[in-house]
Formats: C-alpha cells, sequence, structure tokens
C-alpha cells in the first residue's frame, strides 16, 4: 500500500495516510478541517515488502534451540 503525503494549505499541517490505490485522495485537512489539502507526493511502500528476510544459514540446517 502507498504511503501519500499531504500538507493543508490553510494552516501548513503536513501528514502522511497509508491508502490503496482506489481510496480517494484526502482533501479536508484533519487539523483545521479546511478542505485546502493537497497531495505532496506518493511514496511507494518500502517498509513492508512482502519477505524480505531470508537468514539463510549456510551450513547444516540445525536450528538453535
Ligand atoms: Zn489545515
Amino acid at each position: 500500500m502507498p504511503t501519500y503525503h499531504y500538507r493543508c494549505k490553510n494552516c501548513g499541517y503536513d501528514f502522511t495516510r497509508v491508502q490503496s490505490f482506489s481510496d480517494a485522495a484526502i482533501t479536508t485537512c484533519p487539523n483545521c478541517h479546511e478542505e485546502q489539502v493537497h497531495k505532496v507526493y506518493s511514496v511507494a511502500g518500502v517498509t513492508f515488502k512482502g519477505s524480505g528476510f531470508y537468514h539463510t544459514d549456510s551450513g547444516s540446517g540445525a536450528s538453535h534451540s
């Protein structure tokens, strides 16, 4: 899920929202409740992209116990 970065033109409030592509863009500021919010940029989901950690213990497959 992409993270969208918004900023309010009215009060300058800066915030991010994790939204799916089908979600509507936020237009109302959660701080001053004015419809002055514009999207700054969107960040592709970098945090949890499935299984990224592969801790392969090279050698015998004996697990720690
Ligand atoms: Zn605002």
